[in-house]
């Protein structure tokens, strides 16, 4: 090794994981922080985990939900349809009147 062009080495810096997860390496840095090891990463667990550093887990599920709630109160086409039709049903005069209509040759038609 030459003297001056190697970092400062650390035999035993402190490696730490956001699990908890604590152990001693070598480095040239005394102290490393990691979000996932190979104690909670899921190709070693075996489970799902979701690394939700920035919320967008959470920032979505809240997007979603909201609009549920959203399409819940609007009255779209298919919510108008259902209406019309047990309006229909409800009055049976109507449908009477719809046939005799039917029935009759429209003017415009000779
Ligand atoms: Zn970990």
């Amino acid at each position: 090794m030459k003297p001056t062009i190697h970092p400062k080495w650390y035999p035993d810096a402190k490696f730490t994981c956001a699990c908890g997860h604590a152990f001693t390496v070598g480095a040239t840095k005394p102290e490393i922080h990691v979000e996932i090891c190979s104690h909670c990463h899921p190709f070693y667990t075996g489970k799902q985990k979701l690394m939700d550093t920035a919320r967008r887990v959470e920032q979505f599920e809240a997007r979603v939900s909201k609009q549920a709630a959203a399409a819940g109160i609007r009255k779209g086409k298919k919510a108008k349809r259902v209406k019309a039709e047990l309006r229909k049903a409800s009055k049976k005069p109507k449908l009477e009147r719809e046939e005799g209509l039917s029935k009759a040759p429209p003017a415009s038609a000779k």
